[in-house]
């Protein structure tokens, strides 16, 4: 729309796109408002579109991801998670976060001493999973309901909003009342049908890259959330699989800048999910920060040998702590800070 474009022809413009059985999306820059015409070519007629009061051109975008790509919203999205009782992070843009806790929610105990641990050391989202996807069926699943509670509990008392991931659509109209962030797996990713039910939320959805997933497929995954009206989607990359077998997944640095380039959404590094062991995750998580994430997610256990999942992957506290300041260090470079927790508001 032209710049000055009166709310009248904005509304005209999205009623005449719903009209020709498309939906309309809007993105509201600093400077102009642009609307998304999402739908089959064939319904939308251009020239009826460029002929309304207010509009400025109409620009086919070619790319299948549409809502997710540059053309539709120029500026990087800044995402907030949380709200309400602890604080909302911004994520994206100049604000890099640190997502950080244990694999799995094992007791409440060691999650409350792991999120002291780690809010201290500078995070200030939490992580822990309550329902785990683990390869084999006899190992350890998550504690479900009564650990997403103390989730909950956890995050209100250390002021830090939760991420925890969802697997199957059954679980998200209960996880919707206690998360601040759905959590995608890699190997959900191309769960089509819970993309969409996460979509119809409103919460923030970090979405973890598939294990053998294309960045383009990744993107339409996001799609399938955006399409429903979130505007919410954190991309993460976790690592891929590759004939490398030195390291459990190869962490494809190259995937951060082509983001950076194709989308608008912000993108956040899993190195201890690639890394698969802690000697490789602090070198891991630089490496991505240098490459233009907007964030860090990172396992973190205070007695690794005895936790239930991925305890050979878990930073201890202290190194945690260390890799912090690091990540401070290496952000600057992009014009990226990560809040400290005390300069966070509240909702
Ligand atoms: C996790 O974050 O604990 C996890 C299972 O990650 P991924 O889906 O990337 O394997
Ligand atoms: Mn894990």
């Amino acid at each position: 729309m032209n710049p000055n474009a009166p709310k009248a022809s904005i509304d005209r413009v999205v009623g005449e796109i719903e009209r020709m059985g498309a939906a309309a999306h809007l993105s509201q820059g600093k400077f102009r408002t642009v609307i998304g015409a999402v739908g089959e070519e064939a319904i939308l007629d251009q020239n009826h579109l460029a002929s309304l009061d207010g509009v400025e051109k109409v620009v086919p975008i070619m790319k299948p991801y549409k809502l997710a790509s540059r053309e539709f919203h120029e500026d990087d999205s800044v995402i907030e998670v949380g709200g309400g009782k602890v604080p909302k992070v911004p994520v994206g843009g100049h604000h890099a976060a640190c997502i950080a806790g244990p694999c799995a929610v094992e007791n409440e105990q060691m999650l409350y001493k792991i999120a002291r641990h780690v809010r201290d050391g500078g995070a200030t989202i939490l992580r822990g999973g309550v329902y785990k996807p683990r390869t084999s069926p006899y190992s350890f699943q998550g504690l479900g309901t009564e650990a997403l509670k103390w989730m909950r509990a956890c995050g209100d008392e250390m002021g830090m909003p939760i991420c925890v991931e969802v697997m199957d659509t059954r679980q998200v109209e209960e996880m919707e009342k206690y998360v601040d962030c759905f959590q995608i797996g890699a190997r959900n990713m191309q769960n089509f049908d819970l993309l969409r039910e996460v979509g119809k939320t409103r919460k923030p959805v970090l979405l973890k890259r598939g294990l053998s997933a294309s960045v383009k497929e990744w993107l339409m995954s996001a799609e399938y959330v955006l399409s429903q009206g979130n505007r919410g989607v954190i991309m993460c990359e976790r690592g891929i699989k590759t004939f490398e077998d030195s390291i459990r997944y190869s962490l494809d640095i190259g995937s951060v800048p082509v983001l950076n380039q194709w989308s608008h959404l912000p993108i956040i590094v899993d190195p201890s999910h690639a890394a698969g062991k802690r000697d490789y995750v602090a070198a891991l998580a630089l490496a991505g920060m240098a490459a233009g994430a907007h964030g860090v997610i990172v396992e973190v256990h205070y007695c690794p040998s005895e936790a239930q999942c991925d305890g050979p992957q878990a930073l201890l506290p202290e190194t945690f702590k260390e890799l912090m300041v690091q990540l401070r260090l290496i952000a600057a470079i992009h014009k990226r800070e990560f809040a400290e927790a005390g300069e966070l508001a509240s909702a």
